[in-house]
């Protein structure tokens, strides 16, 4: 005879979801004191153990949902929990219970990495005969032992960027917030931060990031959410989401790359009746990129209707879709595109932050 469900499994049932979560969000906005709303009715679940990456471009709102996740900016409406807690009720656990690494580096560059992380140690209240073999293990993780008593004024980006992670790390926080790590270094010391990230996924930190580099989010994340003007736009894991786009993309290299002469093309593209309306065309660098489910059945049309207008192709090429791709089809533009317009507007200092304490 089936057993029937009573109020107790339901709140059971509810329980043990919770517990699994390390991150929920029910409906978060957030308006600065200008007046800019910078997310827009945020509902999101993070598990515990995930590698989490929040990818947008620049102004998108990635680093003003941290801030709210961290306790740093109170959300203006909207429900926060993280580790179980109350973000807007709770602040001090919430923080007590996470790692936050900021875009700007809090190493002190007077000091040793190991220094650094004795001072770290000693700001959360980490038990005095706990600290040198935590730090020992730190410094391990971010590859750092070798440098450990040598200043941080020494250090390359990448170096003091793992120093930092490890700082925020000493309290052993089941979540870690990584605002853009890999802002600013060079690509062999990103892939270098990639590994030192996997490793702490892999011994159990759930792992919440946000980045620009859609490649980044590709290879670390095993779910991702990309948000666009603040709001979420898509959300699964990176194979889920390139499914999304349903077919292969086509890129088109343009012998002349002026932006008349590739939106002129965009154009021609646009208006011939080859595409269907479940296509789309971004601009890159130098042509055209071309995502529809009908791909392979279209390509040599489109090449066609170019050469027809005096738009001489000198390349062509397709290709599995990438989350650029994916960026293209939600959005209509191609990630590039988005950015450099982002990048323009919030290029003005913000000075008014509302700080939660
Ligand atoms: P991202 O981290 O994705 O680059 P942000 O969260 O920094 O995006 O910014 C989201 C939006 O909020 C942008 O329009 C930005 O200009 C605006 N913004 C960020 N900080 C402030 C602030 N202190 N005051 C007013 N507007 C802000």
């Amino acid at each position: 005879m089936t057993k029937p469900l009573t109020t107790t499994n339901h709140v059971d049932n509810r329980a043990a979801t919770a517990s699994r979560r390390a991150i929920s969000l029910t409906d978060l906005w957030f308006t600065y004191y200008n007046g800019t709303t910078a997310v827009r009715g945020v509902s999101l679940d993070i598990r515990k153990g995930e590698f989490f990456g929040l990818l947008g471009p620049n102004g998108a709102g990635k680093t003003t949902l941290i801030k709210t996740l961290v306790t740093l900016l109170k959300p203006t409406t909207g429900h926060v929990t993280v580790n179980g807690v109350d973000a807007v009720e709770q602040p001090v656990a919430v923080r007590n219970s996470v790692g936050y690494t900021a875009q700007d580096t809090s190493v002190d560059p007077e000091l040793t990495a190991r220094e650094n992380l004795q001072y770290a140690c000693k700001m959360y209240r980490v038990p005095q005969v706990e600290r040198a073999d935590r730090i020992a293990d730190l410094l391990q993780l971010v590859g750092l032992e070798d440098v450990a008593d040598a200043r941080a004024d020494t250090f390359s980006g990448g170096m003091r960027k793992r120093l930092d992670i490890a700082t925020s790390l000493v309290h052993r926080p089941p979540l870690v917030f990584l605002d853009e790590p890999t802002n600013g270094l060079d690509p062999a010391a990103r892939l270098r931060l990639w590994e030192h990230l996997r490793e702490i996924n892999a011994q159990g930190t759930t792992v919440f990031l946000t980045t620009q580099y859609l490649e980044e989010a590709d290879h670390l994340c095993n779910r991702l959410a990309v948000i666009a003007d603040g709001e979420l736009i898509a959300r699964g894991s990176p194979a889920e989401l390139k499914q999304q786009v349903g077919g292969d993309t086509l890129e088109i290299t343009l012998q002349t790359t002026t932006p008349t002469d590739v939106a002129r093309a965009r154009r021609a593209v646009l208006e011939s009746d080859h595409l269907g309306e479940d296509a789309h065309v971004g601009l890159t660098q130098d042509g055209l990129v071309i995502s529809s489910p009908r791909t392979r059945q279209i390509g040599t049309k489109v090449l066609v209707a170019l050469e027809e207008r005096d738009l001489s192709v000198t390349q062509f090429n397709i290709r599995s879709p990438t989350l650029d791709d994916v960026f293209l089809t939600l959005t209509g533009e191609t990630f590039d595109e988005t950015h450099q317009e982002k990048a323009t507007l919030s290029s003005t200092e913000h000075v008014n932050e509302e700080v939660n304490t």
